[in-house]
């Protein structure tokens, strides 16, 4: 029997600010079912890809990441905020509602013979998946596969990845 996982997901309304619900997947996580199972369907949505790496967002595509790495045994890259990495990196900027944001990978962490699979905790608006397959694209490496625990659809972030020839495996819609 595969697990309810979309009822391990919390919501929390008016985070961070009044009238945005949060889709909180600590309570995922700290369910070992859950979090062993949400790992385990990324990675099986994605074998047999060639994947060489996983990329996982700052801070909760980590979490997630890493757990689909161990599970297809690859090595993970992370995407980080920028100046928080300590070797020589490129990065990328990225628009957000008010403002702009950087993200940033070393330098020599994917290349041209990397197929990589970007893997965050949800999509909404895909501003920060798409400025993620953009700087990973630049080093050379495939990009063509992504993998989020929640997908918010109505958001269409999932459909603006995809048009960037990204195949999108989300669990929870
Ligand atoms: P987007 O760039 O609009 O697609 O937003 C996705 C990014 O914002 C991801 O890195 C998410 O971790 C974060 N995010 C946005 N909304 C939520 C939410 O409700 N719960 C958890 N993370 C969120």
């Amino acid at each position: 029997m595969t697990l309810d996982l979309k009822a391990l997901v919390r919501s929390i309304p008016d985070y961070p600010k009044p009238g945005i619900i949060f889709r909180d997947i600590t309570s995922l996580i700290e369910n070992s079912d859950g979090f062993r199972e949400s790992c385990q369907r990324l990675a099986d949505a994605h074998r047999d890809k060639g994947i060489t790496r996983v990329a996982g967002i700052e801070a909760r595509g980590f979490i997630f990441g890493a757990g689909v790495a161990i599970a297809l045994g690859v090595g993970f890259v992370p995407i980080r905020k920028a100046g928080k990495l300590p070797g020589e990196t490129i990065g990328q900027n990225y628009a957000l509602e008010y403002g702009v944001d950087t993200i940033e990978i070393h330098a020599n962490a994917v290349g041209p013979d990397d197929t990589v699979l970007l893997v965050d905790d949800l999509i909404a608006t895909g501003g920060t998946a798409i400025a993620a397959v953009s700087l990973l694209r630049r080093t050379g490496a495939s990009v063509q596969h992504s993998a989020f625990v929640i997908d918010l659809p109505d958001i269409g972030g999932a459909a603006k990845l995809r048009a960037q020839g990204v195949d999108v495996e989300a669990l929870i819609a």
